[in-house]
């Protein structure tokens, strides 16, 4: 789809102008490519989580970056070899699932690149409709993928065996779950009609923020202390231990809304299922 949901018909910015002809340029050919999005999805996870990996390494020779981990004095970081465990299972599931169902996806979706890039402003609202949108469908799918027992130990239960998740374990998930989650962040652009600049922005912003969900460390500059809105890490760490409660991947509004919020559990020796499960 064309950029057509602000629709605000303001001028393009002349640097967002450049930089959308300087992508454009030659490349259409890889930018339509049904396999893109779900080849930039798993480089963009494993680039955004080597800082993570570096803090995991060197958590082991400084106390201070030990002391920002949640579970801190409790349970060790992981281990080089469960990095490149949880990277083998998550390369595998894309290339034999992911990969070509996603690429269906596309050429059914057969989206176009305009001419103009769009308004910063656009971008801008485009951007945070597209992570609202999805954090409201995630949060539904997340909550009766917990609900209904077959769905939780068909698609969502190889997720959960991470009670103290790591940044790559954010993808550890089953075929279908990574899937439906590929699927939901592209249905939420073209839902919407976003300008394929504004996509990008949103894939990857969602990208970070499912990694530092997952990360394990409570940050002093993480997203969720410079937003008190989003949930952040310490959040998203207490649905993985008491899995009844904070189903919004993001924001916190629909678990607070919902009776479904719980604060932070920092104890690493609580921990319960859900009675559904
Ligand atoms: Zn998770
Ligand atoms: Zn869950």
């Amino acid at each position: 789809m064309d950029a057509t949901f602000a629709g605000t018909g303001a001028a393009p910015a002349p640097l967002l102008q450049g930089l959308w002809e300087y992508v454009r340029a030659g490349q259409e050919e890889i930018l339509l490519s049904p396999y893109l999005p779900a080849s930039c999805a798993l480089l963009m996870h494993v680039l955004l989580c080597a800082p993570f990996l570096a803090l995991d390494a060197l958590g082991s020779v400084c106390q201070r970056v030990r002391s920002w981990r949640i579970t801190a004095g409790s349970d060790p970081p992981p281990t080089p070899r469960q990095w490149l465990d949880c990277f083998c299972r998550i390369l595998c599931r894309y290339v034999t699932v992911v990969l070509p169902a996603s690429a269906l996806f596309q050429r059914l979706r057969s989206p176009r690149l305009p001419e103009l890039a769009p308004s910063c402003w656009q971008l801008f609202v485009e951007v945070l409709a597209c992570v609202l949108l999805f954090d409201a469908f995630f949060f539904v799918w997340h909550y009766y993928i917990h609900r209904i027992p077959w769905l939780y130990r068909s698609i969502h239960k190889a997720h959960h065996q991470h009670r103290n998740p790591f940044a790559l374990a954010a993808q550890d998930a089953s075929s279908a779950e990574l899937l439906s989650l590929l699927l939901l962040s592209l249905s939420c652009a073209w839902l919407l009609g976003c300008h394929p600049l504004s996509e990008v922005i949103f894939h990857l912003l969602n990208s970070w923020l499912a990694v530092e969900d997952h990360c394990g460390y409570n940050l002093p500059l993480a997203s969720h202390r410079l937003f008190p809105f989003l949930g952040g890490a310490p959040h998203h760490q207490t649905h993985h231990k008491i899995k009844c409660f904070n189903y919004a991947p993001y924001f916190t509004h629909w678990d607070h809304l919902f009776g479904t919020y719980r604060p932070p559990v920092l104890d690493p020796r609580e921990s319960r299922e859900c009675r559904a499960q």
